[in-house]
């Protein structure tokens, strides 16, 4: 067990982040990340070992930003080193994510990567999967600016067609830098419902004194998180009406 949390909103990210780690300290972990939407770029920071070695490398760096993760790792794949912790870069950088959970044919689709030129730079499973929706973005892209945000859910979800494990996913994307798109299956995920701002945690202990507002992800359905809005999807299918639950945290 460990953790994912992540926040879109109007303020800035990074001290939702590193406390929303903090609180998810007690699942256990061997090392951390995070990762904040700046100007066309992602900006990312990992660390081994506790939280506060993130807190004191971010601090000492500008990481500003309205959208951002953040992970707390347990290795399943490759050992806790700062190239294996979260989060991973897909393709050239258009895809960042975090991960929880094991993805048992990874080895098959990192031949198929591999062959397709895809570099990877870590050990882990979930490397791939970041790659995976780079891939699904070519086969996507869309210039309808009505829907500016479909090909980039439809990415996700070719590419989580294809994984067979667990996951709990939180995705950003470079070039769509206002979304934060989460999914999962078999490993927890919760989204908070503030006022303009919406944040991810793996349970609500994040979300304390920030919201009460509370929607339980199931197995195999995505969030797709804006600042003026989300939606719930079904991985298979489209969009389905969350239930929202008043919780005291
Ligand atoms: N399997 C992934 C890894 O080894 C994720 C582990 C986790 O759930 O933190 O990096």
């Amino acid at each position: 067990m460990c953790g994912i949390v992540g926040y879109v909103g109007g303020r800035e990210a990074t001290p939702f982040l590193i406390e929303g780690l903090r609180r998810l300290e007690y699942r256990g972990y061997d090392s951390a990340g995070l990762a904040v939407v700046a100007p066309k770029q992602i900006q990312i920071c990992r660390s081994v070992g506790r939280i506060e070695n993130l807190a004191t490398r971010v601090g000492s760096d500008v990481f500003e930003g309205t959208v951002g993760l953040g992970h707390t790792r347990w290795a399943t794949h490759g050992p806790p080193t700062e190239v294996n912790a979260h989060p991973h870069v897909g393709g050239d950088g258009e895809v960042v994510l975090v991960h929880n959970g094991v993805i048992e044919n990874f080895v098959r689709l990192k031949g198929d990567l591999q062959e397709k030129g895809y570099v990877f730079k870590s050990a882990t499973d979930s490397e791939v999967i970041a790659h995976l929706i780079a891939e699904g973005l070519k086969q996507f892209s869309t210039t309808d600016a009505k829907e500016p945000h479909a090909p980039y859910v439809a990415a996700v979800k070719w590419a989580l067609a294809q994984l067979k494990g667990t996951y709990g996913l939180a995705i950003l994307f470079r070039d769509q830098p206002d979304i934060l798109i989460a999914a999962r299956f078999g490993s927890p995920l919760v989204v908070g419902v503030g006022r303009g701002e919406y944040f991810l945690g793996s349970d609500s202990s994040p979300l304390a004194g920030h919201t009460d507002q509370i929607v339980y992800l199931a197995d195999h359905q995505l969030a797709v998180l804006t600042r003026t809005g989300f939606t719930v999807q079904h991985r298979d299918s489209g969009i389905i009406s969350p239930n929202i639950e008043t919780v005291e945290l």
